[in-house]
């Protein structure tokens, strides 16, 4: 257990589909002024170095975040006129580059810095924080701490899994719950189902998001059916998105070795999403799919219920 470091994966295609879709949703939320409860159950260590030795090991954000900028300044240059970016991926890239100086593209910010950035001068606004890596909480702890947030936010070396059960229903009766594990361990799908039977049943009215791996697993197939279901029997209504950058069959390489793709691609499913996510994101991951393919298998679905 706990050899997942997101500090690998910052960035990666997989990244630019949560966090758009984080962006676009909590973009909504904040639009009514009544104080809003933020849950994030596995928050990571809260920014990330583009430039350090995880990411350079990696490469991922070659094929996500870095990818999506330079296919857009090329579409820019050749364009006439201008290509236009959809305004919420735009609003990705723009909340990316904030963390940066210039046209560096350095730092990557995780969930709990995105959402800090959008609950900025909303003083009633509230964020929990779980992270259970003992390394990751530190710097977690390390990164906030320089945020100077106040009670704003929480930093939680707990288990988000069952530490959200105490929050809800929060007061104000606003809430988001980003619910984005490592998925390390297969229990971890039985687990964020049986956290979101448990949690939408406490407070049925909350927006959850979470954001699941597809991969030739059963267990990751299971997932988005059994929120679905869990949803329709709650009478709830959802949306379930998809971005699939690369073919999920093993290869081989020039020596004739088998090569694991890593991972094709990945879904979010939000319960109670706001009204305008499925416009939003059906413009978005279009084109975020376009720009991110690898090879011929690209593609999104955006599907919504309820
Ligand atoms: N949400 C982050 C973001 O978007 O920047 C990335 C999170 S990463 C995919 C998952 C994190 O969950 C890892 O940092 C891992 O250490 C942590 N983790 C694993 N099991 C956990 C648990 N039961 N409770 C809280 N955190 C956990």
């Amino acid at each position: 257990m706990f050899s997942y470091r997101h500090a690998f994966h910052a960035g990666n295609h997989a990244d630019v589909l949560k966090h758009t879709t984080l962006i676009a949703v909590l973009r909504h939320m904040t639009q009514k002024d009544t104080a809003l409860n933020v849950f994030d159950t596995h928050a990571g260590a809260g920014l990330y170095r583009l430039d350090g030795d995880y990411a350079q090991t990696s490469g991922e954000a070659a094929n996500g975040y870095l990818l999506l900028v330079d296919a857009l300044a090329k579409a820019a240059g050749n364009a006439k006129p201008k290509a236009e970016t959809h305004p919420a991926l735009q609003d990705y890239l723009d909340l990316v580059a904030s963390f940066n100086t210039g046209a560096s593209h350095k730092v990557y910010p995780g969930s709990p810095f995105i959402i800090h950035r959008l609950l900025q001068g909303r003083d009633r606004d509230r964020l929990k924080l779980f992270e259970l890596h003992p390394t990751d909480a530190k710097t977690l702890s390390a990164n906030i701490a320089q945020l100077d947030a106040g009670r704003l936010i929480t930093v939680l070396r707990e288990d988000g899994f069952e530490g959200l059960k105490k929050f809800l229903p929060p007061p104000s009766r606003r809430a988001l719950v980003l619910c984005d594990p490592s998925y390390e361990l297969k229990s971890d799908y039985g687990r964020v189902a049986d956290m979101m039977t448990d949690a939408v049943k406490r407070f049925a009215t909350g927006t959850y998001m979470v954001w699941y791996p597809i991969i030739p697993r059963p267990e990751a197939h299971d997932l988005p059916r059994k929120l679905k279901t869990l949803a329709n029997r709650e009478g709830r209504p959802w949306l379930h998105a998809t971005l699939t950058v690369k073919s999920s069959k093993l290869g081989t390489d020039d020596a004739g070795e088998v090569v694991r793709p890593g991972l094709p691609a990945s879904g979010v499913f939000v319960i109670n999403p706001p009204h305008t996510l499925k416009a939003t994101l059906t413009g978005a991951l279009s084109q975020a799919a376009d720009l991110l393919a690898q090879a011929k298998n690209k593609g999104f679905e955006v599907e919504t219920g309820g």
